[in-house]
């Protein structure tokens, strides 16, 4: 099975923090990566007006986008403006059904700020949407429904932890030892998030912050550094290890659950059938057709710099 995995996010940096290393990984495997983030986020800055910032930063998301040879797109909506209501959700299914992922990877439906929750809850939603034939985006040139729902993950929350301070543990972590350069790199190209929160917050550690993070969730399971994710339950939404097959070998169980690295065989089915996808060239991202890119034209994607 080809597979194309879409990362959406609130925010730019958010998928940088969270996910980067595994997606990393899983684009030097050959899959087909996709970024997104529902804002440009234009709301984070004390010297730019909405506008510029939101292109600055759009930028950035692109250039560390870049660094792992996806594409990144921006959905139009706006920091602290990113609600569950039929609009966006029309959105957010329309844009699905153009890029077809087989595995969305979002943001956690609990966390420390509202356009993260709005977000999980939207592209949950979007999932399940997007593979109902007579739901309507409004779109005149509409996408075609997905022929069915992608299989569905939650990022860690920031901080990793619920609205009560609870902690919540990834149901796995990926081992991303191997690209944590990467990571840090995709991290780095986000210059204008550095200056923002050593200006608002007195942070002058952006990046030692997101590799203190990473540690910890390493930690969690009895390695260096890693990334945690959790496998949406929710019926009908694939329940397959999908995710986790793409990643065998770098994926560990809490210690708290499994000391050990996972057992292939929790993973057979997807396993088999990535050791013939294995042999497969590396797919190349192509540009989409141009009756594509109309049935989504509220998406900007931005221009990659060239590495
Ligand atoms: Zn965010």
């Amino acid at each position: 099975m080809e597979h194309t995995i879409l990362a959406i996010h609130a925010h730019p940096d958010d998928i940088e923090f969270l996910a980067a290393g595994t997606l990393a990984s899983l684009a030097r495997a050959g899959y087909r990566v996709i970024l997104a983030t529902m804002t440009a986020g234009d709301c984070g800055t004390v010297n730019h007006e909405a506008a510029e910032i939101a292109r600055i930063r759009a930028q950035e998301a692109a250039n560390s986008a870049a660094l792992i040879q996806a594409r990144y797109f921006y959905l139009g909506f706006r920091d602290m403006a990113v609600f569950s209501d039929h609009p966006s959700r029309q959105r957010v299914t329309e844009f699905l059904r153009a890029v077809r992922p087989t595995i969305v990877i979002t943001s956690s439906p609990e966390d420390y700020m509202a356009d993260h929750e709005a977000t999980a809850l939207l592209v949950r939603d979007a999932c399940f949407s997007a593979a109902l034939p007579n739901y309507s985006t409004g779109e005149a040139d509409a996408a075609m429904p997905l022929a069915e729902i992608p299989a569905l993950y939650f990022m860690d929350p920031i901080g990793g932890v619920d609205r009560n301070g609870t902690e919540i543990i990834p149901h796995f972590v990926v081992d991303i030892e191997k690209t944590f350069d990467l990571k840090i790199a995709m991290l780095m190209e986000h210059k204008s998030q550095r200056e923002w929160l050593r200006i608002r917050h007195g942070l002058e550690n952006y990046v030692s912050n997101m590799q203190k993070w990473t540690r910890a969730r390493g930690a969690l399971a009895g390695i260096r550094i890693g990334e945690g994710f959790r496998h949406y339950k929710g019926h009908p939404y694939p329940q397959d290890p999908r995710l986790e097959s793409l990643v065998e070998g770098q994926l560990y169980r809490p210690l708290a659950h499994q000391q050990e690295p996972l057992d292939p065989s929790m993973v057979t089915p997807m396993v088999a059938a990535m050791a013939d996808r294995s042999a497969d060239p590396i797919e190349q991202t192509k540009p989409l057709s141009k009756a594509r890119k109309r049935s989504y034209s509220f998406v900007r994607q931005v221009s990659r710099r060239t590495p």
